[in-house]
């Protein structure tokens, strides 16, 4: 005993350090942290403990974490919240979007361009919305999150989406209270005079708590924007495709290259103006009018769905890089694509990079050269910034990395040596 005594107590001194030298599992170092949510615009350490952010400090310790990144001449932002997307893909015939093939896995498209929550608007209705949460939303390493249709079936396409006695706000606000990954209700291409679709969305969204999302647009003859903005939708709701023009929907920006006095109204008021760019929803004669007269969207979404992702839209990233080159800041577009949607869909824990919060974190380079983007009349605008994803991190894993920036260089110990 006299003799173990000692050895015990050196064992526990060498574990005792070193657990002290190892009080991160992750450490980014020396990146430009745009977290707007806690006013920080600048060179700061971030530290992960497991699945949460330990610490945001400048000069961390490097001896303190299992892994330090290099983040010097990097971005480092929370994770971004893409809340206009399209994820129910499934292999039912003739659905568009809802179980069928025009919808995207979500895994796919965002690790890549630093999303770490995903929205799926109106995929689903209450019907429905099951068989999404166990074949999507539980499958998948994205936190994946659903703004119910306020049609039953979901966004079926053609007859389904116009079907009025399919439009239950009492039967879609009660599966909304009952699933937290639910966080709001979509009305989507109804073509009709009515407001029925709007007024059944708002009772669900008053039920739940939670916003409405509006695709409007196809009326026959156009509804009122303004008595949509002023009367039918709430502080909080959401208009998405803001800088759309289609048939049967008044443009945002008027024919005189204004945007519409009860526009800025309607923001004041509260109304959410989401980019939702999609396959057809942005021009660049809406919006660089608007940006150049000082109106901003609130939040900024892709669309996402085999229609968009390889045409103007592309992903998140190029949205937030034409933006960039029309006159938002950086920090503007991080916020409108971070912290402003976890407002929006009532999830203030996400979107920001506190200690203690869920490690949800992007980094990324800003590209510098001759760009050119594409908007969805085939148009091209020219840049001379773009963002590139450089690391995701999903609740303090490392989910994608480019260049390696997370990894140790490789060493020839043993060319023998197999991999476990
Ligand atoms: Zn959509």
């Amino acid at each position: 005993m006299r003799i173990k005594l000692p050895i015990f107590l050196l064992f526990f001194c060498l574990l005792a350090t070193h657990i002290q030298a190892q009080n991160y599992s992750l450490l980014l170092k020396g990146g430009h942290v745009i977290d707007p949510k806690n006013n920080i615009d600048e060179v700061m350490d971030i530290a992960v403990s497991g699945d949460s952010i330990a610490r945001v400090a400048k000069n961390i310790s490097e001896a303190e974490a299992e892994k330090v990144v290099d983040a010097s001449g990097l971005y480092v932002t929370p994770g971004l919240i893409d809340i206009h997307s399209h994820n129910f893909h499934g292999t039912e015939p003739d659905a568009y979007l809802s179980n069928s093939f025009t919808a995207l896995p979500p895994d796919g498209f965002t690790f890549r361009v630093g999303i770490t929550t995903i929205v799926d608007v109106g995929g689903a209705g209450w019907k429905n919305f099951n068989t999404f949460k166990e074949q999507t939303i539980d499958q998948s390493k994205t936190r994946v999150l659903s703004f119910l249709n306020i049609v039953g079936s979901g966004m079926k396409g053609g007859p389904y989406e116009q079907n009025l006695n399919d439009m239950d706000g009492k039967m879609t606000g009660m599966m909304a209270q009952r699933y937290p990954e639910i966080v709001g209700v979509k009305v989507a291409h109804y073509a009709g005079p009515e407001w029925k679709p709007v007024e059944q969305a708002v009772i669900a969204g008053e039920m739940a708590n939670v916003p409405v999302m509006i695709d409007f647009g196809g009326h026959i003859p156009p509804l009122s924007l303004e008595t949509l903005f002023m009367e039918k939708l709430r502080p909080g709701d959401i208009f998405t495709h803001t800088f759309a023009h289609v048939p049967g929907r008044i443009p945002v920006v008027d024919e005189r290259g204004h945007v519409r006095p009860y526009v800025y109204e309607a923001q004041e008021r509260g109304i959410i103006f989401d980019v939702g760019h999609g396959g057809g929803s942005f021009l660049f004669r809406q919006a660089i009018p608007a940006m150049k007269e000082g109106f901003r969207p609130n939040t900024i979404s892709t669309d996402l769905h085999t229609g968009s992702m390889n045409a103007g839209m592309k992903d998140q990233l190029n949205i937030m890089s034409k933006f960039l080159n029309m006159e938002m800041s950086l920090a503007e577009v991080i916020t409108a694509s971070t912290w402003k949607p976890a407002q929006v869909i009532h999830r203030e824990e996400l979107g920001h990079l506190s200690e203690g919060a869920i490690a949800d974190i992007a980094v990324f380079s800003l590209q510098e050269g001759e760009f050119g983007f594409i908007d969805s009349g085939g148009y091209r605008m020219d840049g001379t910034q773009k963002l590139q994803c450089e690391l995701t991190i999903r609740a303090g894993d490392v989910v994608y990395d480019l260049n390696g920036i997370s990894r140790p260089y490789w060493i020839v110990e043993n060319p023998n040596k197999a991999e476990e």
